[in-house]
């Protein structure tokens, strides 16, 4: 019955025999079902008439609820340097190249150098916003913990719940975004003077990466932007940064580790395609066989193995695996023949025995319940 109706109503339809009837009678309804309705006899006031009031044009992009953080240098090759500081003790502020991750302490002054190849057009802004790094922590505003949020140190610029600060700069506007949240920090981009290649930006962190309650050991990553007077992007870098006590040791202890990840990453790409030992503790992936021929099967794998046992297990796996592949299958089946029937002796004789033991116990059992 149902199909019946739509079928029926789909005819009329394409026949105009139907209709929507506007309820009351002057209004939008008129338009959309009248034969005005038409891209040509479109009335431009229609809007104006309807909406109390049209659509301011917004000079501002829409802000994103998650910032981007990819580096785009624009048309005018933005681009940030940073001074180099090393790894000493002392060190307040250290910035790594291989980690592309800035280390400073709590309230320190951090220079970041801003390059551009073509100056950009007056009135332009360098805003920084910091973002935390992991995907399940990025919804969230980055923002000072309580503790520091309520320690009076503030410059009368800044407000308390800022964790970016632009340092000795007076004409450095503070945001909080209204549909997102989100806290930035804009100062005029001011161009290089004469002799230099660059302008800087001192940036203080007001909490600890550890700060309870604030960024409570998350990473975060600082994306710098250029913008024009209207807020269009012209240009964005990223780095992380990490807020602690020592810095330099940080800097030391992460640019260690990760030296040490490229270098297992480079050896297991070099130990790829070489003989494997075969006193080494590697085994073959299960399932290799059905890739037999393939590239894949030629491939080495390095499996870990706790406990010596183990290790000896797998190992004699992987050789019998290694030991089939070598066996032409004739033999093999001499070899499983010959298995089988000294197997079937060693059952009968194993079995002897057991007979034995499951009567013993059966006698004990009439024993009790007699
Ligand atoms: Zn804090």
């Amino acid at each position: 019955m149902a199909q019946n109706d739509s079928q029926e109503f789909a005819e009329l339809w394409e026949k105009n025999l139907i209709s929507i009837q506007p309820p009351g009678g002057g209004s939008c309804w008129d338009i959309i079902n009248d034969e005005e309705y038409l891209p040509g006899s479109f009335d431009p006031n229609f809007f104006e008439n309807v909406l109390e009031e049209p659509p301011q044009p917004s000079t501002l992009p829409p802000t994103s609820t998650v910032p981007e953080t990819s580096d785009y240098p624009g048309d005018h090759g933005f681009r940030l340097r940073f001074p180099q500081s090393g790894t000493a003790k002392s060190v307040t502020c250290t910035y790594s190249p291989d980690l592309n991750k800035l280390f400073c302490q709590l309230a320190k002054t951090c220079p970041v150098q801003m390059v551009v190849d073509v100056v950009p057009p007056q009135g332009s802004v360098v805003r920084a916003t910091a973002i935390y790094k992991k995907s399940e922590h990025v919804a969230e505003v980055v923002r000072r913990c309580p503790h520091h949020e309520r320690t009076p140190d503030g410059d009368n610029l800044a407000p308390a719940g800022h964790l970016i600060r632009v340092e000795g700069n007076q004409r450095a506007n503070y945001r909080e975004d209204n549909i997102t949240l989100r806290h930035s920090v804009f100062v005029p981009y001011e161009a290089p003077q004469l002799g230099a290649e660059w302008t800087t930006v001192l940036l203080n962190y007001m909490c600890n990466s550890s700060c309870m309650g604030g960024m409570n050991r998350r990473p975060i990553l600082t994306i710098v932007t250029l913008e024009t007077q209207e807020g269009q992007l012209l240009g964005r870098r990223s780095f992380e940064v990490r807020v602690c006590a020592c810095p330099g040791r940080d800097r030391k202890t992460e640019e260690g580790n990760f030296k040490k990840d490229q270098e297992t990453k480079t050896m297991a790409k070099t130990t790829t395609g070489t003989k494997r030992k075969p006193s080494s503790a590697t085994s073959r992936p299960e399932g290799s066989k059905k890739a037999k021929g393939s590239s894949s099967d030629e491939e080495i794998f390095t499996l870990q193995v706790r406990g010596r046992e183990r290790y000896e297990i797998l190992k004699k796996l992987n050789d019998s695996l290694e030991l089939s592949e070598v066996v032409p299958a004739s033999d093999a089946e001499k070899y499983r023949q010959k298995f089988m029937t000294k197997n079937k002796k060693e059952n009968r004789e194993s079995s002897e025995p057991k007979l034995g033991k499951k009567l013993m116990v059966k006698d004990e059992g009439r024993s009790d319940s007699d």
